[in-house]
């Protein structure tokens, strides 16, 4: 299978993920796969349940975050966080998604953000911090406990 995305260097950021070909809204850039190692929540695991932490294989790990993302998450039936297309993609782009779109809380990450987009809220937080037009900008594109958390 021809790959959808590479991992390329984003300067000063480290490096990011790259769409291949372009991409439209709905559209699965990664399929998530969980490496099954329980583990406790720190910088770099993601939120993939209620009170669960883990990693993803692959470039799952890689994506950077953005404030303004152009993926969002989509959980498939393994419990692993598809990436999915939240807005249009052209090849050659970088895909981001905001990582408030899986994690309730964010308290590991060190720095300020640095996406560089205009809606940037300067840290990067976590679902419960994100104002509420925010939430609805992303419907249909968050991990489901996220909602339920609201909730509870
Ligand atoms: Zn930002």
């Amino acid at each position: 299978m021809k790959e959808l995305i590479e991992q390329r260097d984003t300067p000063g950021r480290g490096h990011g993920i790259f769409a291949l070909r372009s991409f439209e809204r709905g559209d699965t850039l990664y399929v998530g796969v969980l490496d099954n190692t329980p583990i406790k929540n720190h910088s770099h695991a993601s939120q993939i349940g209620k009170s669960s932490f883990g990693f993803h294989k692959g470039l799952g790990s890689k994506f950077n975050h953005s404030c303004d993302p152009n993926c969002g998450i989509s959980i498939n039936a393994s419990g692993g966080h598809d990436i999915v297309a939240l807005q249009n993609i052209q090849a050659g782009h970088e895909a981001t998604y905001d990582y408030a779109m899986r994690n309730y809380r964010i308290e590991y990450f060190p720095g300020p953000c640095s996406c560089g987009t205009a809606n940037c809220r300067s840290a990067i937080t976590g679902w419960k911090d994100l104002p509420q037009s925010r939430k609805d900008a992303y419907s249909g594109f968050v991990a489901p406990y996220l909602i339920e958390m609201d909730r509870d």
